[in-house]
């Protein structure tokens, strides 16, 4: 996790706290409003320490976390625990809009591979993938929800998407089935199989946001 200072006025003084960069609720940049809990010294080995816990409300998600900062410095803090711990990446607000559950099962499965469930993490990008394409599709397809639904991943990438779009999702689809399958296929890392997901994200943002101008594009 990459940290930033802040400085927050406090009894009359300024104190300089560190703060995740990256709100760790929702990915964005992190400008809180920081509540300083507690200031206590405490005995943390030979030493006491002054250690201090504060609260950081985003605006962006409506949502505090929270960190543990340890005096190194006169006014200065070392952050040494946050919650929650994990980082979610920020993903485009057409995705938000599209599929909010493949928002969550995303964000579960980044949760999972920053714990270093990575096994875990594998199977999850794959069923957001699924989740992704079946929500674009009800959307943006003439099918209904029943042919959609008794599509296989497979077929479903196949039936809506062409060219390197298909690939990318296919890419996906094949290493997650790795994640999936007692007998391993392909020799790769989570970060490949992720970095071929955010292409294909890209590409559905891409496509939403031509289908919805924001002003009217119809040729006179
Ligand atoms: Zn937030």
């Amino acid at each position: 996790m990459d940290f930033i200072e802040q400085t927050i006025y406090k009894d009359s003084t300024n104190l300089y706290l560190q703060i995740p960069k990256f709100c760790p609720q929702c990915g964005a940049v992190n400008n809180p409003v920081t509540n300083i809990l507690s200031r206590q010294n405490v005995k943390t080995s030979e030493e006491n320490e002054l250690i201090a816990s504060a609260s950081h409300y985003c605006n962006a998600c409506s949502k505090a976390h929270f960190t543990i900062q340890v005096q190194s410095s006169g006014s200065s803090y070392l952050v040494k625990a946050v919650y929650p711990e994990t980082q979610p990446s920020l993903l485009p607000e057409e995705i938000y809009e599209l599929s909010p559950r493949f928002v969550k099962i995303y964000g579960d499965s980044e949760a999972a591979e920053q714990r270093g469930a990575t096994e875990l993490a594998g199977t999850g990008y794959r069923s957001a993938l699924e989740i992704l394409i079946k929500d674009y599709a009800l959307k943006y397809s003439e099918d209904d929800k029943d042919t959609i639904a008794k599509l296989n991943l497979a077929n479903a990438i196949g039936k809506y998407f062409k060219g390197d779009f298909f690939s990318a999702a296919e890419v996906v689809r094949l290493l997650g089935n790795d994640y999936t399958h007692w007998d391993k296929k392909y020799d790769f890392k989570l970060e490949q199989l992720k970095a071929y997901l955010n292409v294909f994200i890209g590409h559905v943002k891409v496509q939403i946001m031509l289908k919805n101008p924001i002003v009217s594009t119809k040729k006179n």
